[in-house]
């Protein structure tokens, strides 16, 4: 936990651009974005990837949906569309082992993205 990136972030010992934030989320700009509005949204709590969520953080998962329904509506992607992206383990392409939702769009996506 020490040495996670994205909990340095919450913490602020990490520059980022914050474009929300509550006590259990935050979201900021993908440093490398791969697309117009590239935004990382992530619980507070550490938790490592899809394959540790426990029935607890049901709400909080669920309160992140709805997060990103703001900030795309907030970013001005709602109404032309946008992609929400997890990648989980070595083969899914999770470089940083903090759960993070990617919130994707301002461009027209095709199937592969993100890899
Ligand atoms: P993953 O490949 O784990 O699904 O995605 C991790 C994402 O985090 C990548 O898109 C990468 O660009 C982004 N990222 C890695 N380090 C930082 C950082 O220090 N700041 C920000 N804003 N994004 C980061
Ligand atoms: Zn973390």
């Amino acid at each position: 936990m020490e040495d996670c990136i994205f909990c340095k972030i919450i913490k602020k010992e990490i520059p980022s651009k914050i474009v929300y934030e509550d006590e259990e989320i935050i979201a900021f700009r993908d440093i490398k974005p791969v697309t117009p509005v590239h935004v990382l949204v992530i619980p507070k709590k550490h938790i490592e990837s899809l394959l540790d969520l426990k029935e607890e953080d049901e709400k909080l998962i669920g309160k992140i949906y709805t997060v990103i329904n703001k900030i795309a509506r907030q970013e001005g992607i709602a109404e032309k569309g946008f992609r929400v992206i997890v990648n989980c383990g070595e083969d899914g392409g999770q470089e940083v082992k903090h759960l993070h939702y990617h919130l994707l769009g301002g461009r027209k996506l095709g199937i592969k993205i993100c890899g």
